[in-house]
């Protein structure tokens, strides 16, 4: 374990001086380095064990998903923003809200690396075993799906309807509930999505999510995410 943190601090470490490296020379030599080092966005720990979520979710697939897949959307990301100066100081949510508006040459990357960051952000945050739904979420749940029962089904349903990488979200609008998928690394706070709405609740249904332990069956890994969805974040997230 300590090797493990080792090596994700010294990636992130390596990924802080590559940039700070990179907007020293840019700017010819002043020392506005540190500027760079500060606006560049970081890879938040993962708050628990790789571990944490076995049998459901495979050690191996959460330190690959963490320390590899997510590691990589934030350098990405921070690579982008060094080519275009005008986006240095933003906030993740200001970046990804404002895809339509970002200059052309980095707008792919924006939308999915700061996307991917995004996500991965808020995924990790949903996932905790024995769990159990509390009281607003299942008031908001029942009133908008008529049961738990029903709501998951929905859910489990729109999941499985992602045609290749993607994910599926419950989002809430004026107290309304839907659940909703996005293509890649979209997400439903871009101005780009089809529907809008602030996230509180989703699923990462990219194969790299499950595919060692579950390879093709996509619908096990789904109906396993029951049994790690962090009810307690999502009551916050409903009641916020
Ligand atoms: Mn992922």
């Amino acid at each position: 374990m300590i090797m493990k943190n080792e090596r994700r601090d010294f990636l992130k470490t390596a990924a802080i001086i590559s940039l700070g490296t990179a907007t020293h020379i840019s700017k010819a030599g002043n020392l506005l380095a540190v500027e760079g080092v500060t606006s560049a966005f970081e890879l938040p720990p993962l708050g628990y064990a790789f571990d944490a979520l076995e049998p459901y979710i495979d050690a191996q697939t959460m330190q690959i998903h963490h320390d590899k897949h997510h590691l990589a959307y934030v350098t990405k990301l921070n690579e982008a923003i060094e080519k275009e100066p005008s986006l240095k100081g933003k906030t993740l949510e200001e970046l990804i809200k404002n895809i339509n508006g970002t200059p052309e040459s980095v707008r792919g990357a924006i939308r999915n690396h700061g996307g991917g960051h995004w996500n991965h952000s808020m995924f990790w945050q949903l996932l905790k075993k024995d769990t159990k739904p509390q009281e607003k979420t299942l008031a908001a749940i029942n009133a908008n799906f008529d049961s738990m029962e029903n709501f998951k089904k929905e859910f489990e349903k729109s999941a499985m309807g992602v045609f290749g990488s993607g994910w599926a979200w419950v989002v809430v609008n004026n107290g309304k509930l839907s659940i909703i998928n996005t293509p890649n690394q979209d997400n439903p706070l871009m101005d780009i999505a089809t529907k809008q709405g602030k996230p509180i609740l989703a699923i990462d249904v990219w194969e790299h999510a499950y595919y060692l332990k579950y390879q093709n069956k996509r619908a096990e890994y789904v109906s396993n995410f029951w049994n790690v969805l962090n009810w307690d974040k999502v009551e916050t997230l409903v009641k916020g």
